[in-house]
């Protein structure tokens, strides 16, 4: 006998799959950042047999038109429509699959704290996923632009120009995570690295997708500015991110 409620249960959102796991015998839980329903935790039963219609398309990094329905704990997936196949390209480079899989985990954390910029978060996450599938950029810098802009739309937007702390027009030497960015000499925690000025520029790049001059960048500064954004990410999700460690820096 059908539930008289699922109907009204069920809804339809895009999503991305931020990561999975296995649940008994043939069903897997699944990790997803939706454009309108924030984190969601869903049960899509069946995907682990090679008979399962959509358990490709379920898998990191992809994103789909998805059919779930609400329950208490745990949602269900029960249609699953591919939008972007990003997961077989990302796969197949390491680079790209350590950068994607740095990604998912800060969205995860970002839009477990933070349901309010859900759409902003996704939107950001498909296309950084969809500009690393299609090498439309270093997958570092894609990850660290990324980074930047899910930290700005999270409500922690460095400043790489004026003080972050008391607002004077830049440039400045000092970078401080705590802080929130560049600061000037007055405001400038003791032992605070001083970047080259070629790496702060670097970072506003990267914070406003000026992509010519990051492509342009040299290996040297892009190198210091992983390390100030890895600094800055980590202050502020106040937790380390296990992924940022495989990420090989060329
Ligand atoms: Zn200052």
């Amino acid at each position: 006998m059908a539930n008289p409620s699922f109907a009204a249960r069920s809804y339809r959102d895009d999503a991305v799959v931020l990561r999975t796991h296995k649940l008994g015998e043939a069903d897997r839980i699944i990790i997803l950042l939706t454009k309108h329903h924030g984190q969601v935790r869903a049960v899509a039963k069946g995907v682990r047999r090679t008979s399962s219609r959509f358990g490709a398309r379920l898998e990191p990094f992809m994103v789909a038109d998805l059919q779930l329905v609400s329950g208490r704990t745990l949602d269900v997936v029960t249609q699953a429509v591919a939008k972007g196949a990003y997961g077989t390209a990302i796969a197949s480079d390491y680079t790209c699959y350590t950068a994607a899989a740095a990604m998912v985990e800060t969205a995860e954390k970002l839009s477990d704290a933070d349901a309010d910029s859900g759409t902003a978060q996704y939107n950001l996450l498909v296309g950084a996923l969809a500009s690393l599938s299609r090498s439309a950029h270093p997958p570092e810098l894609i990850l660290d632009s990324y980074l930047l802009r899910a930290l700005a739309t999270g409500g922690w937007a460095p400043s790489f120009t004026d003080c972050a702390r008391c607002g004077t027009p830049g440039p400045h030497n000092a970078f401080s995570a705590p802080l929130g960015g560049m600061v000037c000499s007055d405001c400038r925690p003791p032992g605070s690295p001083a970047p080259a000025p070629e790496t702060v520029g670097l970072l506003g790049a990267l914070l406003t997708g000026d992509w010519t001059t990051a492509d342009a960048s040299d290996g040297v500064h892009r190198r210091e500015a992983a390390g100030l954004v890895a600094s800055y990410l980590q202050w502020h999700l106040e937790r380390s991110l296990k992924s940022l460690k495989h990420v090989e820096r060329s």
